[in-house]
This record gives structure tokens, sequence and C-alpha cells, in this order.
């Protein structure tokens, strides 16, 4: 047996604790359940701290303490919460259409837990128009676009621009050693038109899409070869499931294909890097770049497309952006959007975005940086 315990704190909904008010105390007993008899295993080896709700409504603070010091007995901490208290929910993810989610044997199920909450939050008007669509059929009423009236219940769905704080792109611009590198990167690609992805390696990304749309588009412009190049930086994700090994795979192979038919002894067209970078490689190659390509299958917001805007103050960068990701609904007149599974598409998107003339990129980018100013990530805390 190990000297000293391993650690282990659960957070769940409801604490695995019983807990019963007799002759004026609290008497706390360990309930039955799956995930109790699971970890009861590990007793021996790890010490557990579970925070949870108890249970129970006690709204006395001498109750509350009575029950805490109860719990404490079970290294429990009880999280009180009364019947009047709101729930919030906010969705980082799109929400689908009724006809698509209909599909799912619990999606009703699922609607009607998130209709519990008294404020529900999602990053598009068509995410949250969806919703609203997929609670008609449980007998909701909608009252008006965000509010919904269910089982004599008036329930808030609305939009909450999520953001960034663009001046942490901009502060981490003036570091000396970001200048450095922003004039590194500008001398190793002189007279080359940089375009650049960041996407965590995710099938919602489009990633194989990209590369493709690339290869054809480098395909269509041999007269190109040696003056454009994509550095693709696609960030490990959930590396122990089974399909997203599947997709590393293919954009390997799919990366080396374009980097096989297109290099010359000259250099590459493709410059692929499957890892994480640092924060001050990520502002100085936003910095530099002179389009953003993102090609989201699906994406809640994608908050890249915000972060390269900030970064282009002074090149004024032009966005190519998939009108599937949720940024897409806020940027679109800024941005070349295109749909990410039209090879032909991303080619031609690519093209306009690096033939745009000097005028053009810059009114595109004021709008879409008054865009980026306005919705932070703290303007959603005052929403
Ligand atoms: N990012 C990162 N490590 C890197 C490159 C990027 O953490 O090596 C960050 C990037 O700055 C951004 C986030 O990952 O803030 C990606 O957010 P986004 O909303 O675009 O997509 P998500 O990964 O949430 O689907």
């Amino acid at each position: 047996m190990p000297a000293t315990k391993r650690k282990l704190i659960i957070v769940s909904n409801r604490l695995p604790i019983s807990i019963k008010r007799v002759n004026g105390s609290f008497q706390s007993s360990v309930s039955s359940g799956g995930l109790v008899t699971a970890l009861s295993g590990l007793t021996k080896t790890t010490s557990f701290r579970w925070f949870g709700w108890p249970g129970i409504e006690a709204s006395d603070p001498e109750d509350q303490k009575k029950i805490q010091e109860s719990l404490m007995e079970h290294n429990a901490v009880p999280i009180f919460l009364d019947k009047s208290c709101g729930i919030g929910f906010s969705l980082h993810t799109p929400f689908p259409v009724w006809d698509f989610w209909r599909g799912l044997p619990v999606g009703d199920d699922l609607v009607k837990g998130i209709l519990a909450s008294d404020l529900i939050g999602f990053h598009t008007e068509e995410y949250r128009d969806n919703f609203a669509g997929c609670t008609r059929s449980l007998g909701a009423n909608i009252q008006a676009p965000n509010q919904i009236h269910y089982k004599d219940r008036q329930i808030i769905a609305d939009t909450f621009i999520v953001g960034i704080d663009p001046k942490r792109f901009t502060d981490m611009l003036q570091n000396k050693d970001v200048q450095k590198r922003i004039s590194e990167l500008e001398e190793n690609y002189k007279g080359v038109t940089l375009i650049l992805g960041v996407d965590r390696m995710d099938y919602i990304k489009g990633l194989p899409e990209k590369l493709k749309g690339y290869d054809y588009f480098l395909d269509q412009h041999p007269e190109l070869r040696n003056k454009v190049v994509l550095i693709q930086i696609a960030v490990p994700s959930r590396e122990d499931v089974k399909e997203y090994q599947e997709l590393e795979h293919e954009v390997s192979m799919i990366a080396g294909r374009i980097n096989g038919k297109h290099a010359t002894p000259d250099g590459t067209p493709l410059i692929y890097m499957h890892r994480s970078i640092s924060f001050p490689e990520l502002t100085a190659l936003y910095c530099v770049a002179d389009v953003c390509l993102l090609t989201s299958t699906r994406d809640g917001m994608n908050l890249v497309s915000f972060e390269y805007i900030a970064c282009q103050a002074e090149r004024h960068g032009v966005l190519a952006l998939s009108e599937f990701a949720g940024a897409a609904s806020f940027m679109k007149q800024g941005s070349i959007t295109f749909h990410p599974v039209n090879i032909t598409q991303i080619a031609e998107a690519i093209e306009k975005a690096i033939n745009m003339s000097k005028e053009d990129r810059k009114r595109r980018y004021e709008g879409l940086r008054e865009f980026i100013v306005t919705y932070t990530r703290y303007s959603i805390i005052n929403h």
C-alpha cells in the first residue's frame, strides 16, 4: 500500500450521501448507487472529497452548519441550493434543427432538462431558434424570439456573443521577443503570401477539406509555386479516441501528398505542425499571416478568427471563414465565406483572399475589428 494516499476531488450534481433531520439535528449515511460502489473499492489507496447538492433544502445558516459537520464525516462538502435560486445554462456548441434533433431517442428528455433553466444562452440566433423549434413539440409556446413559455414558467433563451480579450493579443505583440520573431518570419517569407490555419485536430474543423481545397488551388495555379505557403497548426485533441487518431492519420497523409506533389527544391507549399505552439509564437504567426483560413464544418463560434483579427491592425489580413462557423453569423460581411465541404469554393476563397486589393482589405478589416473590440469576453458579463 502506498505510504500516502492519492487525493481525488469529485464534483457531482448530488452528493452520494443521504441526510435526515432527526430531533433538530442531522444524520448522514452513504447512499447506494453504482458510482459509490465502484469508487468504494479505491478507499484504501485514495482519499475522496465530494462536492455537490446534499438533496435537502436548508436556508437557516445554523442548519447549514450542522449539515456541513455531519457530511464532513464522509468527506463531503454540501453546495446549498434553494428553490428560488435561478439556473443558467450556456451552450458552447451549435444547436441543430428539430428535424435532425428528433432523430435522437433521448432528444425530448434533453430539451426538457435544458428547459428547467431560467436563462438559456446560445452563441447565435440560429442556434437559439433551432432550440426554440425543438421545444414546440413538447407544448412550449414561443412568445418572442427570446421568450419561451413552458409549463407555467417563463424562460429566457437568448444569444450571448462570446469574445476574446483583444488587449491580451495587442500587448503580446509589443513584446520584444515577439517583435523579433515577427521580423524573422517576415524575412523568411519575403515575397510569399502566407496563409495560416490554427485548429484543434477535430473532425468539426474540416482539416481534410481545407487541405484538399488548398491542393486543388495549387493544381489550378502552378504559377504560384513557392509564392504561397499554408502554415497549418493542428493542435492535438482527444488523442485517446480512435476517431481522432484516424483523423490525424488522414490529415498527415493528405499533407504529405500535397508536399509530394507541389514542393520544389526551393520550397514546400505546406507547413503542417501537429502540436500546440506557445502564445508568443501564435501571436507572431497571427501578425505575419496575409490570410487566415478556417474551414470548420460545424463550430460553436471559433475564437481563432477573433484572435487573428486582433493581431492584424497593420497588415489588414483577410479572414476566409467557413459559413458553418458560429463566427460567420457576425463576421460574414468583412470576411470571405464559403461552404467548407465544397473544395472548389475553398480554392476560390483562397484565390480571392490573396488577390484582394489593399483598399478592400482595409475596409473589411475595420468592420471586423469593430466587432471583436465590441464583443469581448468582458461584454458578455455586462449583457
Ligand atoms: N490555441 C491553443 N494552443 C495552440 C494554438 C491555439 O490553445 O497551440 C487556442 C487558440 O488561441 C484559441 C483556442 O485554442 O483560443 C481555440 O478556440 P476556438 O474557439 O477557435 O476552437 P475550439 O478549440 O474551442 O473548438
